[in-house]
């Protein structure tokens, strides 16, 4: 479909207020933002109906948590409604590993639709999850991504598509083809094929709620600072957060993947990594003199920005997917975290 060419379409789900609502938990760089402005184009301009989206993300925007709101309506129902989706009908998680540092589950009911990008099996996600019940998609968007040069939120979208029931697929196309076209133009092919690959291959199945996890309302957090309460020159009073901090959620599906075999311990990876990642030890070299030693990398640390890839010069360093290793196994703690335990 042309985009400009309206087709009506029924929205067939709403809440009391008309919405068919869609929610994307994200991280910044996987392109949710960007994914909620497609879908709203084409339900609007490709397909006739009403439609709003907004982002919010912090200021860090790269490797911070994102969310991306999108309501469509019939076009006779005015959207005066511009706060975030407490009960969304679709839930797209772009990165499983949010689930760790955002309550990403709540306001899930048993109607909604969950769309998870991972490698794992709906039952193992769900698991994840702690998914009270509901219609759960899972998908390799990341994979896919991969193959085609893409990113996450194309494969994201066709699946949200298929979930849907009346978002039309050739609107997205179209949409697709339009914002990419502008200005890659060379990427509009490789769009295309991850958006069909994220709607023919998300398997999308119904978990009956069983009582194993409890519905999670949706809580809005009130702000713990503000102008009563907030330091004065806006100090940052909870020093030291930073080794409990947990950087996995920004990584984009990489890791740095450490082959001692080559490694000289040279110390190159240690300047180029901005947070803290390489672990040094105490030890003796060939000729007995005390010396330190690269022993691991603490993946809690590694937000998957690869510098330390691009300057280790013998190569012991490569780029793995993330999902073809268990990370956690391969993690090497920093000492320091044995006395943040005690
Ligand atoms: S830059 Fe490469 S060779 Fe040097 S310490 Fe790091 S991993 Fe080892
Ligand atoms: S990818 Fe390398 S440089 Fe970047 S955060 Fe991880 S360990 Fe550090």
């Amino acid at each position: 479909m042309e985009i400009g060419k309206t087709a009506r379409a029924a929205v067939t789900k709403k809440n009391q207020q008309g919405f068919f609502e869609i929610r994307m938990e994200s991280i910044g760089g996987l392109g949710a933002n960007v994914a909620g402005k497609i879908l709203a184009e084409a339900g609007v301009l490709g397909m006739g109906l009403n439609g709003s989206n907004f982002s919010s993300y912090g200021s860090e925007k790269k490797g911070a948590p994102v969310k991306a709101h999108v309501r469509l309506c019939e076009p006779e129902t005015p959207i005066r409604n511009n706060s975030p989706i407490e009960n969304p009908h679709i839930l797209a998680i772009f990165h499983e590993a949010l689930i760790k540092t955002v309550p990403v589950m709540q306001g899930v009911g048993p109607e909604s639709v969950v769309i998870l990008n991972t490698t794992k099996s709906s039952t193992e996600a769900r698991e994840m999850l702690k998914f009270h019940g509901g219609y759960l998609g899972c998908l390799d968007a990341m994979g896919i991504a991969m193959v085609e040069n893409s990113r996450a939120n194309i494969p994201m979208l066709g699946a949200i598509c298929k979930a849907s029931g009346f978002l039309d697929p050739d609107a997205l196309r179209g949409t697709i083809k339009n914002v990419f076209g502008r200005k890659y133009p060379q990427s509009v092919p490789g769009n295309l094929k991850a958006f069909d690959r994220g709607y023919h291959e998300v398997k999308i199945e119904h978990f009956p709620p069983d009582e194993r996890y409890p519905y999670q309302p949706f809580v809005r957090n009130p702000s713990r600072l503000g102008y009563l309460n907030q330091p004065m020159g806006g100090i940052v009073v909870s020093a030291g957060a930073s080794k409990e901090k947990d950087l996995s959620p920004s990584r984009t599906g990489f890791i740095p993947v450490l082959n001692l075999e080559t490694c000289t311990h040279c110390g190159e990876c240690d300047y180029a990594c901005p947070d803290y990642c390489f672990v040094w030890a105490k030890g003796v070299t060939k000729t007995g003199k005390e010396a330190i030693f690269l022993r691991g990398i603490d993946y809690q640390y590694c937000k998957g920005c690869l510098q330390c890839v691009w300057i280790c010069k013998p190569k012991a360093l490569s780029i793995g997917k993330e999902s073809d290793y268990d990370v956690e196994g391969i993690t090497v703690p920093h000492p320091f975290k044995e006395k943040l335990t005690k």
